[in-house]
């Protein structure tokens, strides 16, 4: 896969309850004045959510740009396995997972860059969540064994 640029975050509705989520400059997106800040705000017409450019950005300050990030979990999604992510990409699997950790604490705005960058399948999606366990559930650690009775006394 070549690097490409992410679309932009204001080209989509990143509300995962709205039947645009997702959907790239699917019409539903418009300008919606400015923050305090004066960043530009967007609003979505069919859920009336706002947002701004930066939502997109999660995985800001990180040695990798987001687009090589986007696409290492975009290929976990995919059914590629760690090693051929490394093979192919160069990343260490224990990077990818790091990112995986992360994009877990950011689920619905991963998923909107996912479906709007790469197309994937809500199965995929899923698929990628599984590695981590419990989806977005923020911090997120493997449930220590039972501590309850079974009756094996
Ligand atoms: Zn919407």
């Amino acid at each position: 896969m070549d690097q490409k640029n992410l679309v932009a975050p204001s080209s989509l509705c990143w509300n995962p309850a709205c039947s645009e989520y997702g959907n790239v400059d699917a019409g539903n997106i418009r300008k919606f004045g400015r923050t305090p800040a004066g960043t530009q705000r967007y609003q979505c017409k069919t859920c009336r959510q706002t947002l701004v450019e930066t939502i997109g950005t999660v995985f800001y300050g990180r040695h990798c740009s987001q687009e090589t990030i986007l696409e290492c979990l975009a290929m976990l999604a995919d059914r590629n396995s760690l090693a051929s992510i490394h093979r192919i990409k160069g990343v260490k699997e224990e990077t990818v997972m790091a990112w995986l950790q992360l994009a877990a604490e950011h689920v619905e705005r991963i998923e909107a860059l996912l479906l709007a960058n790469y197309h994937l399948t809500r199965a995929q999606l899923d698929a990628l969540w599984t590695y981590v366990g419990n989806k977005g559930e923020k911090g997120a650690m493997p449930k220590p064994m039972s501590v309850a009775s079974s009756g094996a006394a």
